[in-house]
Parts: structure tokens; C-alpha cells; sequence
């Protein structure tokens, strides 16, 4: 399961630096007359928001889903994320006004304010590491976060530079650093608030709508699966799907094969919380395995009693796999018959006959009728689709 405590824990903590963070830069800067560093300072209360909000998120994704809420409250991160986005472009709006509209004065310590940026890109750098370590699933908002703090390492080292500016009146240096701060986290607000809003409106996922695909399509008895929808909801993905299976499969053998499609998703994509499975009859795609019952001449036999061989083959690649020869097919023996293709695997038989062959459809193999006798003309019209099932 997903470590949700961890996660939680390890936001708190972030949110705990960059308040004690925001706190030196914002009392020092304006202090000793430094704009550079008391923006840097309002952009980590947007930090802290950030951390707060992951915390909130994982609060109530931890909750598990109720009568009320039957799909969980995952989607309040994301909601939460929404918020957070407006207080960070509030921030990046008030350190560009700030730059523009207020008057520069000498500053003092620059030794100081310099050593504390230092002392924040460290402090972000092992935040970094420390959020992207968490074990356990990968939540999102907590890697993104982790990425965020290095992002705000190599913002402290803008800002020495715009200090070392102020100190030598250079005026444009921290111009450009500070409006490019703001800007940045325009940018920044605008990511974390296109995010949201997407997930929000369950857009879906491209890249796990494959990684479905791939995993399902390769399991066996599996025809086909098509309809893939996901969307997320936090940290969770949620997806259904149209599970293409043989047409003869019973109620009860579609219903383990739907079990296994979504044991074998869920051991390989942790994050995919809910999958919803539709079971439908598939079309031939090329990976059956068919068996032609035929008579001593090689042709499609056209009665049960003519029936003296049952060639089994690989439809993928056309090979006959086996032959099983001295068939003697009776009402008695239909079902140790059934049974034993069964155990080879064979999804579908062909059949030139009129008889229903009840028992091969009760051991879920399907079961082709046709009037052509030559063995190669019936596997191509069976590749083509031209033959019906029962
Ligand atoms: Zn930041």
C-alpha cells in the first residue's frame, strides 16, 4: 500500500524549512534593505502553502472511501493543489510589483544575507533527496515537491548574485533576478494549477492507457482489450475496460480470467487503485490455437464417426502443433476428448459436420462450423473471420 504517513511526514517537514527559511529572509531583508532577499522570502511562503497542501491531500487520500464518498477523496489534493496555485500567483504578482514600484536602498550585511541563501540552497538541495527518497509508492505530489526544492536550490544561487548586485549598485542585476523570481513563480502556479484543474476534470493518461494496454494484451486467454479509459484522482489512477475473451468461455472462467487481468495490473502499476473490468466475446485477433477435426484424408471431417484425427495448430504462425491420431469420437467419449484439448490449450475447434458438439462449448472451446473440406482453404477463412460460432 501507498505510505501515505511517510509522505505526509516528509511535506511537514519541507513546510517546517521553508518556514524557518521565509522567516530569516523575510525579517533580515527588510532589515538590512534587501528586496532580492525578501522576495526570495515570500516565494518560500508559497513553499510552505505547497507542503501544507500535499499534507492536506494525503490526509484525507489516507481516508478510506465511504458511503458518501464510494470513489474516495483522493481528488483533494488536487483540489488542494488548486488553492495553493492562486496563493503562489498571488506571490509571484507581489514580488514583480515590488521590483518595479519600490525605491532600492543601500544594503547592509551582505556577507550575512549572502551566507543565508547559502545555508537555503543547501537546506533545499537535501530536501530535494529527502522527498524524492520517500519510500514506498511514488506519490506525485511529493516527487513534485522534491523537484520543486531543487528548483529552489538553484533559485538561491540567483539570488546571491542579485545580492552581490544591490551590494555593488548594480541595478539592473537585481532587477532581472527579482522580476525573474516573480515571473518563475507565475510559472510555477501556473503548472501546479494546470495540473489540477486537468486531473479535476479526469482528463485521461496517455502513458498508463499503454502501460494497460501492454500488460493485458499479453496475458494469456486474453483476445483483446479496447475502451481503456483512466483518470486519476490524487495519487491514484482509476480505469475500466472492455476485456475481449474467447466467446465460449463460461460465466464463471470469464470472471477468473477478469480476476487475473487485474491482479496482474495491480502487482505491476501499484498506483492503479480501482479497475473496473468488462467482459465481452472477442473476434479472432491471431493467437488462437485451433483444432480442425478431420478424417483419414486429411480433409475436414462432415460426420462424428468419420472423425480419425484431430490436428491441433498455432493460428499466429500456421504450424500444426500436434497430431492426435486412432480418434474414435462416440457420445461417451466427447467429454475425456473435450478435456483433454482443453489441457493443450485449444481455444476453438472447426468442424465440416452438423453436430452441436455440446460438450466442447461446456469446456469453453468454440466451436466453428463449415461446409469446405480442404484443411488450408478452412484455416484462411477461419484467419479471415468468414467462419461463425455456434
Ligand atoms: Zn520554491
Amino acid at each position: 500500500m501507498v505510505n501515505f504517513s511517510e509522505g505526509k511526514k516528509r511535506s511537514l517537514i519541507a513546510s517546517f524549512m521553508y518556514m524557518i527559511l521565509s522567516l530569516f529572509k523575510i525579517s533580515l531583508g527588510y532589515k538590512f534593505s534587501s528586496l532580492v532577499i525578501v522576495a526570495d522570502g515570500i516565494h518560500n511562503i508559497a513553499d510552505i502553502l505547497t507542503g501544507f497542501a500535499v499534507y492536506i491531500g494525503l490526509f484525507f487520500a489516507e481516508k478510506y472511501p465511504s458511503e458518501k464518498f464510494p470513489f474516495g477523496l483522493y481528488k483533494a489534493e488536487n483540489l488542494a493543489s488548486l488553492f495553493i496555485a492562486f496563493a503562489i500567483a498571488y506571490a509571484g504578482y507581489e514580488i514583480i510589483m515590488e521590483f518595479l514600484f519600490s525605491k532600492q536602498g543601500k544594503i547592509f550585511m551582505p556577507f550575512l544575507l549572502i551566507t543565508i541563501e547559502l545555508i537555503s540552497a543547501i537546506v533545499t538541495y537535501w530536501l530535494t533527496r529527502y522527498l524524492i527518497s520517500t519510500p514506498g509508492i511514488k506519490l506525485d505530489a511529493i516527487n513534485a515537491e522534491g523537484v520543486h526544492a531543487f528548483q529552489d536550490a538553484l533559485t538561491s544561487i540567483a539570488v546571491i548574485i542579485g545580492v552581490l548586485g544591490e551590494w555593488f549598485s548594480i541595478k539592473y542585476l537585481p532587477l532581472i533576478i527579482g522580476i525573474g523570481i516573480g515571473v518563475y513563480i507565475l510559472y510555477q502556479s501556473y503548472q501546479i494549477g494546470r495540473d489540477s484543474i486537468l486531473t479535476l476534470l479526469d482528463m485521461g493518461d496517455e502513458k498508463m492507457m499503454e502501460n494497460i494496454k501492454n500488460i493485458v494484451s499479453n496475458i494469456e486467454g486474453v483476445i483483446g482489450v479496447h475502451e481503456i479509459k483512466v483518470r486519476k484522482a490524487g495519487p491514484f489512477y482509476f480505469a475500466s475496460m472492455h476485456l475481449e475473451a474467447p466467446p465460449a468461455l463460461s460465466v464463471k472462467d470469464a470472471d477468473k480470467l477478469a480476476d487475473i487481468v487485474e491482479e496482474k495490473l495491480r502487482r505491476a502499476l501499484p498506483s492503479l487503485l480501482y479497475v473496473s473490468i468488462h467482459v465481452e466475446p472477442g473476434s479472432y485477433t491471431g493467437k488462437w490455437k485451433l483444432a480442425l477435426l478431420e478424417d483419414e484424408n486429411d480433409s475436414l471431417a462432415d460426420e462424428i464417426s468419420k472423425v480419425k484425427k484431430i490436428k491441433i495448430l498455432d493460428t499466429q504462425n500456421k504450424n500444426i502443433e500436434s497430431i492426435i491420431n486412432d480418434i474414435n469420437l462416440k457420445q461417451g467419449n466427447m467429454s475425456i476428448i473435450s478435456s483433454m484439448l482443453k489441457e493443450k490449450g485449444v481455444n476453438a475447434i472447426i468442424y465440416a459436420g452438423k453436430e452441436k458438439l455440446l460438450s466442447l462449448k461446456a469446456y469453453g472451446i468454440e466451436v466453428y462450423h463449415t461446409s469446405e473440406k480442404d484443411e488450408k482453404k478452412v484455416i484462411d477463412l477461419f484467419k479471415e473471420g468468414k467462419l461463425n460460432a455456434d
